[in-house]
């Protein structure tokens, strides 16, 4: 039996942009913290489910709020 539920780990998902965040001269979502893109576009200009491109850490921890 297949459960539903994992249906949508499958989905990319758009990057969390944040207030600092910012778009850069490639089109992708920068980390306005530590200047890395959080977001990286799939190889040979492939798309899936719509989307060009897929969430990427950026690698800076920390600094979100979780109040
Ligand atoms: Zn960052």
């Amino acid at each position: 039996m297949i459960l539903d539920d994992t249906k949508g780990t499958m989905v990319p998902m758009a990057a969390e942009q944040e207030n600092s965040d910012y778009t850069g001269e490639d089109g992708l979502l920068y980390c306005g913290t530590c200047h890395t893109p959080k977001e990286a576009y799939f190889p040979e200009g492939k798309t899936l489910f719509g989307r060009d491109r897929s969430p990427s850490e950026c690698g800076w921890r920390g600094e979100r709020n979780t109040d």
